[in-house]
């Protein structure tokens, strides 16, 4: 509720605590006539308050940038250890309730961030519809005029990883606070448009799902199949696993040169096969013909990709599906000479991995997101991501 004029005047600020990386002191700062709320008057001063309305405590947007940055280069540096780290250059011991109040002043920087960067991309006309994923890799989809064609418009490759699950605060038997707040970048894929794709697979007869074995199998003895050779750990026994996290990891799509192209969270299940079908439908809707996408399992998922609702459009558009070079070497030999980069006309270099190149630096995301509330593990996620994309754009041209 906005406040009324006279309740304005109580909202002067005097004696507040603020907070600097080398510089802790009390103060009251001077706000201006055009001034109507205490955080105007701080940001003004260079601060951001721990409170919308009555803050007691204030950090400084130098502290908040640093740390935003420190963070983005090394993942696993949460705001615990920078609030430890504050306390130490302060002299004063460290308590939990510290985290709370940084974090609360770092959603707000953030969602500055974020509303700076969203008018920038208006006035540069960067705010079209997929915009990002058009642009992002000028090496994929900057076309010159007059440019050779190549074998595939587009190459990308998909994986799900485990590591950035989260915990179900119902475990506990407690029940999660509201939070409205949603994500803001738009690699992610929401779960109603993952589950478009939900009972594709079970309405062609197969029941018997777990995180790989999600295509029906027909198995003659002695042929030589990938599906029921990368079937792994029994359905049960992953099934009590996955019940204690909500979020049990996420699905990636990104190109050739490991830009993360779009993200989908999997929910209370293993690597089914709606996630990697729910991220092909954009792909195709977005970079249409002659594309190719390296999976693990391509060769098995093919199957399913084919039987889909998306099966005739991915045909029409030409679109092949292979297996990464590294998993690849781990199938059968026949599977290798129609799947494996090696033997595909096209595939030049790329060795269809880069998600797990991805999945490597974003595993040191999950000790700060395995009991993180949902917003705060999307902002994490995909503040994560645009700092591995814009670090994979200046070294393009290195
Ligand atoms: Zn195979
Ligand atoms: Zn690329």
């Amino acid at each position: 509720m906005a406040p009324s004029s006279s309740d304005t005047q109580c909202l002067s600020l005097s004696n507040i605590e603020l907070v600097d990386l080398f510089q802790r002191s009390r103060s009251s700062p001077q706000s201006l006539l055009s001034h109507k709320y205490p955080n105007e008057t701080l940001i003004y001063h260079g601060y951001i308050g721990c409170a919308p309305m009555y803050p007691t405590v204030a950090i400084s947007l130098r502290t908040l940038a640093a740390y935003r940055q420190i963070h983005r280069t090394c993942p696993r540096f949460s705001i615990q250890a920078q609030c430890k780290a504050l306390c130490f250059l302060h002299d004063i011991p460290y308590r939990p309730y510290l985290c709370m109040q940084f974090s609360a002043a770092y959603d707000i920087y953030l969602e500055i961030a974020h509303i700076v960067d969203k008018r920038l991309r208006a006035a540069l006309n960067h705010d079209t519809p997929n915009w990002r994923l058009l642009n992002s890799c000028p090496a994929c989809f900057y076309k010159l005029q007059d440019e050779p064609t190549l074998e595939f418009d587009w190459l990308v490759s998909i994986d799900g990883n485990n590591s950035l699950k989260r915990w179900d605060s119902a475990i506990y038997g407690t029940t999660a606070r509201m939070d409205s707040r949603k994500a803001r970048s738009d690699y992610w894929i929401g779960p109603t448009a993952v589950d478009q794709f939900k009972g594709e697979v079970k309405a062609q007869g197969d029941s018997s799902l777990d995180d790989w074995g999600d295509e029906p199998i027909k198995t003659n003895p002695g042929s030589l199949t990938c599906v029921s050779r990368w079937r792994n750990a029994g359905p049960e026994t992953r099934k009590k696993m996955f019940s204690v996290f909500h979020e049990s990891g996420i699905f990636i799509a990104a190109c050739r040169h490991r830009f993360v192209l779009l993200a989908c969270d999997m929910i209370q299940s293993g690597e089914l096969a709606k996630y990697p079908l729910a991220l092909i439908d954009k792909l195709l809707t977005v970079y249409g013909k002659n594309g190719a996408c390296a999976y693990d399992i391509g060769c098995a998922f093919s199957k399913t990709l084919t039987n889909s609702s998306l099966g005739p459009r991915a045909l029409d558009l030409n679109f092949r599906m292979m297996v990464g070079a590294f998993h690849g070497h781990a199938h059968n030999r026949k599977c290798q000479l129609v799947w494996h980069p090696t033997y595909i006309l096209g595939t030049g270099h790329s060795e269809g991995e880069g998600c797990e190149h991805i999945f490597s630096a974003s595993n040191e995301l999950a000790r700060s997101t395995r009991h993180a509330s949902p917003f705060h593990r999307h902002q994490t996620i995909e503040e994560h991501f645009a700092f591995w994309d814009a670090d994979k754009y200046a070294v393009l041209c290195a």
